[in-house]
């Protein structure tokens, strides 16, 4: 541990469950043991993102934000290709910036054909009617405006959407006619969206800084604005702003969490009954192998492995004239006839993926990431864009992963992460196919020229530490529990064994929850 961070202090708090990291996967697990009067402490590395006008200015998306975060720095491998990329921190986590849509995996994603699974071993351990109770609840807790009876692949629901969605944009309808005149069936997005102004909470405004955005009038129903601060009220103790540096084990406990405070650099210990793991798809490994963890478990060897995160790309429209003139918020159609296939699409054979519009590039990302004069120039092109997002499933692969690299240390003494991906042929396949019916759609819709944009982020990271019945080939049992460590859990989106094609936020939420009510069920037992 380098010198200038303070010695391990005597601080000494136990609690009933510690939660570390404060996203979908922290938050949901804590909801029933908070429920429930447990003495919860939610460890959390990044600070509140305060909410203003400021959020709306070019630099408030994404990477532009203070809450995107080098600091421990995460060098990517992706064939011959070396990156060096960030991860978001804040209460909250990713589900501040996220695009708040929320839609269930589909009933058949939990039992993926073998074409996506490949030689993984990849299980589910549950069926999707296990996790429809927690699915109903997830879209309660985080308000969900939504319409049932469109989509042709929805799974079965025992509640209806806790609300109607928003009126249509002008490039929304525009859209979704192209596609059902293409004999497709548009529907509406699922959103987790606040549409009604009342004591506590402003409406959306519908405007086009969203997606990639903390929304400014708090209308996005992401984790810290919904989820945390009612926990915190029913007596959760978070502390932001506090870097978990290690577990501790102890036999086949974990016996400490070693934490240390980014604003005294003091290092602490805490002490908790049982330990929740929910630091994101690649900080989760980072910490598990970094405390050694991989070592106790007997499917030690997938600990980092079978990362996934969709082979994501983005089809954008120009058209003559501006697509969305009254600058509305116009997220808000998916398409899900290629889902699992199409007769038409001839390669590759079984499940593609969802089509869904996305709104046009932020200004300030296109700047920052293109020389300032080309940047000026497309900034001023940009209201005659318009676009959709083309997501396929990935297939689970060992190669892809995180690993550490134990000769370099970040500015907390921990080792660096080291991460590999690269697509399958079948992968990239499914995402051409998805793509060529995204630009049919919108040629159909009177786009004229178009551009094509492969996604290279982690938004949409899966895996790492997967779930699953067999001991040897899953560190997590079908329940949530690190197999080897009697009292810590995995809940964030980590735990996937595959990675479906549409977004996962949901179905972490989902997971999560079921999750926190057996670590209940547990203490109680
Ligand atoms: C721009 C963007 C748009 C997206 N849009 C959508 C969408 O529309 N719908 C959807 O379903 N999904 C969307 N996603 C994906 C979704 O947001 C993520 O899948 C989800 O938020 C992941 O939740 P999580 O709990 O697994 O991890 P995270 O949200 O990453 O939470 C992990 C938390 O742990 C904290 N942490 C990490 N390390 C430590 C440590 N050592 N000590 C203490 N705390 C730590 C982090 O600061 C973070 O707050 C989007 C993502 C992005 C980036």
């Amino acid at each position: 541990m380098p010198g200038s961070l303070l010695a391990l202090s005597s601080f000494d708090p136990r609690y009933d469950v510690i939660v570390i990291g404060s996203g979908f996967g922290g938050a949901m697990a804590a909801h029933a043991p908070v429920l429930a009067g447990a003495r919860v402490l939610m460890l959390e590395r990044g600070g509140w993102v305060e909410r203003g006008p400021h959020n709306w200015e070019p630099r408030g998306a994404m990477e532009l934000t203070p809450f995107y975060s080098k600091e421990t720095p995460v060098r990517v491998h992706q064939g011959r290709r070396s990156s060096t990329i960030g991860l978001y921190n804040c209460v909250g986590g990713q589900s501040v910036f996220s695009g708040a849509v929320a839609l269930r995996f589909r009933e058949h994603d939990f039992a993926p054909d073998p074409e996506i699974l490949g030689d993984s071993q990849a299980r589910w351990p549950f069926a999707y009617q296990d996790l429809e109770p927690y699915y109903a609840r997830a879209e309660r807790l985080l308000d969900v405006a939504g319409e049932s009876g469109v989509d042709p692949t929805e799974p079965p629901r025992t509640a209806p959407y806790p609300h109607e969605p928003a009126r249509l944009a002008g490039t929304s309808d525009v859209i979704a006619r192209a596609a059902r005149d293409l004999g497709l069936h548009p529907f509406r997005l699922p959103l987790a969206i606040n549409y009604q102004n009342g004591a506590a909470r402003r409406a959306c405004q519908a405007c086009t800084t969203c997606d990639a955005f903390a929304c400014a009038v708090e209308a996005k129903n992401d984790v810290a604005t919904a989820i945390i601060p009612a926990l915190v009220r029913a007596g959760m103790d978070l502390r932001p702003r506090t870097v978990v540096t290690g577990l501790v084990l102890e036999g086949d406990r974990i016996v400490g969490v070693d934490c240390i405070d980014r604003e005294s650099r003091r290092a602490w210990r805490a002490h908790g009954t049982v330990v929740v793991l929910a630091a994101g798809v690649l900080a989760t490994p980072h910490l598990l192998l970094c405390s050694g963890l991989d070592r106790v478990s007997p499917a030690g060897h997938a600990v980092g492995r079978y990362l996934m995160r969709h082979c994501n790309g983005l089809v954008y429209g120009f058209f003559r004239h501006p697509p969305n003139p009254a600058r509305e918020f116009h997220k808000q159609i998916g398409i899900h006839d290629f889902y699992f296939g199409h007769r038409d699409i001839a390669a590759p054979r079984g499940k593609l993926g969802c089509i869904q519009q996305v709104m046009a590039p932020p200004i300030g990302l296109i700047q920052a990431r293109v020389p300032a004069l080309l940047g000026r120039v497309l900034s001023l092109g940009v209201d005659h864009v318009t676009g959709l997002l083309a997501i396929a499933e990935d297939t689970p692969q060992h190669a892809n992963g995180l690993t550490i690299d134990w000769a370099q240390r970040d500015t907390y003494g921990l080792p660096l992460p080291v991460v590999r991906h690269e697509y399958t042929a079948r992968d990239l396949l499914a995402r051409r196919a998805l793509l060529r019916q995204a630009r049919r759609v919108l040629r159909h819709a009177g786009a004229r020229f178009f551009y094509v944009h492969s996604i290279e982020t982690f938004s949409h990271a899966v895996g790492t530490v997967r779930m699953g019945l067999d001991p040897t080939t899953s560190p997590l049992d079908g329940a949530g529990r690190y197999r080897g460590v009697r009292n810590l859990w995995v809940t964030d989106g980590s735990v996937m064994p595959t990675s479906a094609a549409v977004n996962p936020s949901l179905t972490i939420s989902a997971i999560a929850l079921r999750a926190g009510e057996a670590i209940v069920r547990e203490m109680a037992a």
